[in-house]
């Protein structure tokens, strides 16, 4: 067991504080130098000296310590840690030479890092931070491993590496255009075909949607000549459609190419991947990377939260589905009404029909991208005025959009603390229901701009929910979100709705996250494939909804025997006939 001492960096301002760390830390209060300052004016914390009492962790006003201890991992399995408190990875993935290798595990336990030392484009230290990068160390280390080869290659600068990276929306600030940045060569010209880009080719990157700045990162990993491939979450900002179009084209170069993918959409991963590696560890601190598992088997696993290999559980509770549709609301009179709504803008016309939202119900909103899903969203919370039609009135509502913004100075714990008193903010709910249930406690003193996309996405999730209202309103609550948060996120938003007797609309692509989170469906489509139009129908009960969706996807789901968690078909498989042939394109089970 190794006691390991953390300090995330940007969130430790030394200026700003008065050294709590140090200043309550018992053993330096006997005389030991067991915090001191460092050369970049940071505290160090020293591991050996460290108590393990966690009082620093508590007193520092910005979250910025952690204190751990590592019993699953071996420090000689080390392959790379950022300095002296800082994150370190245990073990890699061991891509084989042709098939596509998953990593799944939570945001922050070292996938982005796992994936830059495949490419090269990291020296692994070993451990050795303070040394300089050295191949001949990495070999020795690997000898007589899969890896050693790997890295024989990447250290003579002979394997060819093409990466897609996680963040795509940098893009947007070059000057270039779709064709210049991924290419005009026959294979660049090919990846824009299958990605439905060439229509774009000459538009200037900063005018794209986030989903297709990610098909033309996409696109151009496709048009590079590599031995091994890596894509870093290629699903963000991808409507059902794309994902799957990404995952066929994926596979494809699976076949005769070695591929590793980092994803967070448990049906795309599962469909897409031969294998996968599982990662645990505590985010920030320290990941550990699973020896390969069969896809099946290592999604099961991760949804059961028990490693039996290793004897590690990385959940206290497993994921349960249900086979069966949920029954309709007994609707003795609506919560919301909506009537029928038209926006016009000058290149797109929505339309949406009326419905309505019986008490404790939560309706996915679900269809491709541009089909005007946060049009409709944005008119019921009443901040995008209708053509024609209105919103409900008399319906209060909480909204939370689909961009967040994360330029307010401002911390949760300061913001709960002005809000306590507010009748619009239900300070209790938001401490004792909201705050553990989207695990914020570790960010409550971190200001909005220090924290990470999945950070910022939960907090404003929280606040939303922590606003009484009768309609709740979240866009893609589930992006920047690793699995496991996204099923968190599910169970809480779904039981906040039912608890508080009100109702929510949230749209979201993640299949697993729509099943766990929803009663109902409101379907978006281009009517007629007219992409200047967009009609949106519902909600229409999971079933039907499903139904609706799928067939325009053109995909379906059967079950899985162990977890009963939906898998995609395989296009033309026996199941994928026979379902198609019904109708049943989603819940292939007597209602
Ligand atoms: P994941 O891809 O699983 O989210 P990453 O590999 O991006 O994880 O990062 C794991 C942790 O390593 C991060 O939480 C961060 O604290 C740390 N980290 C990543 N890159 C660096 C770096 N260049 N310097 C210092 N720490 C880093
Ligand atoms: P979705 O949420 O389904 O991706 P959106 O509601 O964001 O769809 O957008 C639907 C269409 O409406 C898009 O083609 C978009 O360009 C257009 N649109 C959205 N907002 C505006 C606006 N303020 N002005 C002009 N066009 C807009």
């Amino acid at each position: 067991m190794a006691r390991i001492a953390i300090l995330l960096q940007e969130r430790c301002h030394p200026k700003e504080c008065r050294w709590e760390c140090q200043a309550y830390c018992p053993p330096v209060r006997m005389g030991q130098e067991c915090i001191v300052e460092g050369p970049l004016g940071k505290p160090v914390i020293s591991e050996t000296l460290c108590i393990g009492c966690g009082i620093c962790v508590h007193k520092c006003p910005f979250d910025a310590i952690k204190i751990l201890n590592t019993p699953e991992a071996d420090e000689r399995e080390i392959v790379h840690r950022y300095g002296y408190n800082g994150f370190r990875l245990y073990r890699l993935p061991q891509p084989p030479t042709t098939g596509i290798t998953g990593l799944l595990g939570p945001n922050g336990t070292g996938k982005s890092t796992a994936l830059r030392v495949l490419a090269g484009a990291e020296v692994p230290n070993l451990g050795d931070y303070a040394g300089a990068a050295d191949w001949a160390k990495v070999l020795a280390r690997f000898r007589g491993t899969a890896l050693h080869e790997h890295f024989e290659k990447v250290a003579r600068g002979e394997l060819r590496t093409a990466l897609k990276p996680q963040y795509v929306d940098r893009l947007a600030e070059t000057d270039r255009t779709v064709g210049e940045q991924v290419g005009d060569g026959p294979a660049a010209i090919a990846a824009q075909e299958r990605l439905g880009l060439r229509e774009v080719a000459g538009t200037p990157l900063r005018e794209l949607s986030g989903g297709q700045l990610q098909l033309v990162a996409i696109a151009r990993t496709l048009a590079t000549d590599a031995d091994l491939y890596l894509f870093d979450e290629p699903s963000s900002y991808l409507d059902i459609v794309h994902r799957l179009r990404v995952a066929r084209v994926l596979r494809e170069l699976g076949a005769t190419k070695s591929v590793v993918v980092v994803e967070h959409d448990l049906a795309l991963l599962d469909y897409l991947a031969d294998q996968a590696h599982l990662l645990y560890g505590e985010p920030a601190a320290f990941g550990v990377i699973t020896h390969p598992l069969a896809m099946r088997t290592a999604i099961n696993t991760y949804l059961t939260g028990y490693l039996k290999d290793e004897n590690v559980r990385f959940r206290s509770e497993p994921v349960r589905f249900v086979a069966h549709p949920p029954r309709p609301a007994s609707r003795p009179g609506a919560l919301v009404r909506f009537a029928p709504l038209a926006k016009r803008f000058p290149s797109f016309a929505l339309a949406t029909g009326a419905g309505e939202i019986a008490k404790g119900e939560t309706i996915g909103v679900v269809g491709p991208n541009a089909t005007g899903k946060t049009t409709f969203v944005r008119m019921l919370a009443g901040v995008e005025p209708p053509t024609e039609g209105a919103p409900p009135p008399g319906v209060s509502v909480s909204y939370k959009p689909q961009y967040l913004k994360a330029n307010q100075p401002w911390n949760l714990r300061d913001r709960s603390a002005a809000l306590a008193g507010d009748p619009s903010f239900d300070a209790r709910t938001f401490e004792r229901e909201l705050v553990p249930g989207l695990h914020l406690e570790e960010v409550l003193d971190v200001a909005l701009p220090d924290l990470s996309g999945g950070e910022l996405q939960r907090a404003a999730v929280a606040l939303a929910l922590a606003r009484p209202a009768t309609l709740y309103l979240l866009d893609e609550p589930s992006a920047y979100l690793d699995a496991d948060e996204r099923m968190a996120m599910a169970r809480l938003v779904r039981r906040q709705v039912e608890r508080q007797a009100a109702s929510a609309l949230v749209v979201d692509h993640d299949v697993y996250f729509l099943d766990l989170a929803c009663d109902a469906l409101v379907v978006f489509r281009h009517p007629d494939g007219d992409l200047a139009r967009g009609l949106g129908d519902g909600p229409f009960p999971m079933r039907d909804g499903m139904n609706r969706l799928l067939q325009e996807v053109g995909v379906t789901f059967r079950r899985d025997a162990e977890t009963l968690r939906p898998r995609i078909n395989r296009e033309g498989s026996v199941l994928d006939r026979e379902q198609r042939a019904k109708g049943e394109y989603y819940y292939d089970v007597p209602a």
